[in-house]
């Protein structure tokens, strides 16, 4: 057997868990991953995709040095493999985005720039890039793609409670008494909470209710399983709030002390009847009533969510319907209670926390306060700007108006994850300059002027937030490919030449030597993180914020004696159908989601053996339906909807109720997102991927 050269401590690249993994490290490839038992949050678990999916990193096709497009300053701008690129050095590379970049920003103003930052980065990463966004670039236009995965949970639960971090810990999950799983195929995209979460159920005789119109793995253990038409999630979370209401199962002591709104919320909930939301969502009435009174009558309950209710076009009234339920028995603010989305990418929590939102600096400090921004503009020395920026969808809309001109993308890929992606590519093609930092070539880079090599998780030091609030470390285990550098260090020397440029005489500050350095500095702005430095990390493994100080213990779980708003607020909500329903013509509901064995665009796990075991996009459809098609099992078909369309292989299987389909988004070549449709939340402006209409045909 190989012995390994060095072993060395990380935290797992994929999903939000944040499982912590020892990397085997022989002649500079990873050949072994092992999870320690001793740490948290996984105690030695892990999924596939930690234990099979790290192969990535040795990839042939990873970038190693700089790129930039042969056609350059060609527009409209084409799609094109590495052969349309020829490799550069880092200071042409460097000064030619730099001069792109400081031009635009001098002929069209600073607004006309768009930046895209990446839930798979460190905070690190995140936060000096925001920095180089705001303090040198002088935009807000910053965001990243929790815009596209929990953007409405963040907007509801900041209506609700003024925080929209998960409530509790990872650890508290084994012991819950009981629990809801709404929008969540946990055992595929949170496999290692998934099992905790089992484990409550099978050893600790926890009753879980699914609500769910998947027949998802968790169902197998749910004591109810509630099936809803997709899309009609606030109907049934309204209906179970008629009933605590009506059976007077609120928790009367919390509300008063608590909340407020009360009285007038309950007022607005009379008509929503079991059965009137039977009608609606298929659900049984007396299921919502058995549903309710399981939740309310507990001595502690949970809620945990996924995209299944944040990515709709009414996902801040989902959220908003959930927040009501916990307000209206109390269960949250003490362990094993509360409120949880379950975040999908590593660092989308962190990516957040890091400022990589158009609205707030780090720690969720307003960009339109003038004592924030006063405390930031002391700090790096630079004036800043107040207006709050563009989301990311925004932001393809002012590139198709011509207000937006140049677009700076790290680490992720908008052109898988876009809705509509017929329509982002035309907008991609008129922009005057795209700039791309990535460890591949992926969809996303196709369409850029430079490409910048980065470093992968496993190539550089920095901390990632995992979906509990949990700061971990990630260390460098084996040396970057070629030329490619860590993203940091990447935006640190383009910041030094943007800066030049544009003929500043004083720096915002980016002349750092390690990224502990980057964190005390974000620390120092930041009063949730300021008791948590690298030293306490390779001490205790890792801290979840708030962490106000040193002597702090850190935050397992929030709102013990209040919430960040002060009192919970009570949000009366109203039902109203998806945008985009079946008809003749097009008469299937297309859900889309994530696979056990995939990640997101699959820019990594297509580039791991993985790939071997999941190797191309499937739909699923119900045996009736495929039956009255003529579609058989395996059977190559093509889905359409009114955005375009795709061909994939069938399984036929009940997963999926009758009448609706359900399509993994990983797969270039059959991207959901062909189908998916361009209608947004309005207060959240995340888009609708959960409720499209689309045909499917036999080929
Ligand atoms: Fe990685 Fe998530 Fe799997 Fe843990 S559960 S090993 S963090 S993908």
């Amino acid at each position: 057997m190989l012995q390994s050269d060095q072993i060395i401590r990380s935290t797992c690249p994929y999903c939000g868990v944040g499982c912590q993994l020892d990397l085997h490290i022989k002649d500079d490839h990873i050949f072994r991953v092992e999870a320690p038992f001793d740490a948290a949050p996984n105690y030695g678990r892990l999924c596939a995709k930690g234990r099979f999916g790290m192969d990535f990193v040795t990839h042939p096709s990873r970038l190693t040095q700089p790129l930039i497009r042969k056609d350059f300053g060609e527009t409209p701008r084409k799609a094109i493999g590495l052969e349309g690129f020829r490799p550069a050095n880092w200071d042409e590379a460097l000064n030619l985005a730099a001069e792109k970049l400081a031009g635009t920003v001098l002929r069209h103003g600073s607004d006309a720039v768009g930046t895209f930052c990446s839930a798979k980065a460190t905070n690190e990463d995140n936060y000096i890039f925001q920095k180089f966004v705001r303090g040198v670039l002088g935009t807000n236009n910053i965001d990243h793609c929790a815009r596209l995965c929990h953007a409405a949970s963040v907007a509801g639960l900041s209506i609700a409670i003024g925080s929209s971090a998960m409530s509790n810990s990872i650890a508290e999950m084994k012991d819950l008494d009981v629990f809801i799983i709404t929008g969540s195929n946990t055992s595929e995209t949170h496999p290692v909470i998934s099992t905790f979460l089992r484990e409550a159920v099978v050893r600790g005789n926890a009753k879980l209710i699914v609500v769910d119109p998947r027949a998802i793995e968790m169902t197998e253990f749910a004591t109810l399983w509630l099936r809803q038409q997709p899309g009609t999630d606030v109907a049934v979370f309204q209906a179970m709030a008629h009933v605590i209401v009506e059976e007077e199962l609120y928790n009367k002591p919390f509300i008063t002390e608590r909340t407020e709104d009360f009285e007038s919320y309950i007022t607005t909930l009379k008509d929503f009847t079991p059965e009137w939301a039977e009608s609606i969502s298929g659900v049984p009435a007396d299921l919502i009533r058995e549903a309710a009174r399981i939740y309310a009558n507990a001595n502690a309950a949970a809620i945990y969510w996924g995209m299944g209710i944040s990515q709709s076009v009414h996902g801040t009234d989902n959220t908003l319907s959930l927040a009501n339920l916990a307000l209206l028995t109390g269960q949250i603010g003490r362990p094993g209670t509360g409120l949880n989305p379950l975040r999908g990418q590593n660092n989308v929590q962190g990516c957040s926390d890091s400022g990589g939102l158009p609205n707030v600096y780090p720690g969720y400090q307003p960009v339109d306060d003038p004592e924030v921004r006063v405390k930031f503009e002391e700090d790096w020395g630079v004036p800043l700007n107040p207006e709050v920026g563009l989301t990311t969808m925004e932001m393809v809309d002012a590139a198709e108006q011509g207000a937006l001109r140049a677009y700076y993308v790290m680490g992720e890929n908008p052109m898988m994850s876009e809705p509509d992606l017929r329509h982002a590519r035309h907008v991609m093609e008129q922009l005057d300059f795209v700039l791309v930092q990535d460890i591949f070539l992926n969809e996303t880079g196709q369409y850029a002027d430079i490409i910048l090599p980065a470093a992968s998780f496993a190539e550089k030091d920095g901390t990632f937030t995992n979906s509990d609030r949990r700061v971990q470390r990630i260390r460098t285990a084996l040396p970057a490919p070629g030329e490619a550098r860590s993203d940091w260090g990447i935006i640190a020397d383009l910041a030094q030449r943007v800066e030049s440029k544009l003929g500043r005489e004083h720096s915002a500050g980016f002349a750092y030597e390690h990224p502990a350095e980057i964190w005390d500095e974000m620390a120092r702005l930041t009063p949730d993180f300021q008791g948590i430095d690298y030293p306490r990390l390779e001490r205790q493994g890792g801290v979840h914020w708030p962490c106000p100080s040193p002597e702090h213990s850190g935050t397992p779980y929030l709102f013990a004696d209040s919430f960040p708003r002060g009192k919970g607020q009570f949000t009366p909500i109203q039902f109203h159908p998806s945008q985009e329903l079946p008809d003749a013509e097009y008469p299937f509901i297309l859900s889309t989601g994530r696979v056990l064995y995939h990640w997101h665009g699959g820019t990594m796990t297509r580039r791991s053996q993985l790939d071997h075991i999941y190797p191309e996009a499937t739909v699923e459809i119900h045996p009736d339906d495929a039956r009255r098609l003529g579609i058989e099992e395996h059977a190559r078909v093509r889905v359409r909807s009114r955005r375009g369309k795709i061909e994939v292989k069938a399984l036929v299987t009940e997963r999926s109720p009758r009448g609706t389909v359900f399509i993994p988004f990983h797969f270039a070549e059959a991207a959901a997102n062909e189908l998916t449709q361009d209608v947004r939340d309005p207060y959240a402006k995340i888009p609708d991927y959960k409720v499209s209409s689309v045909a499917i045909e036999a080929i």
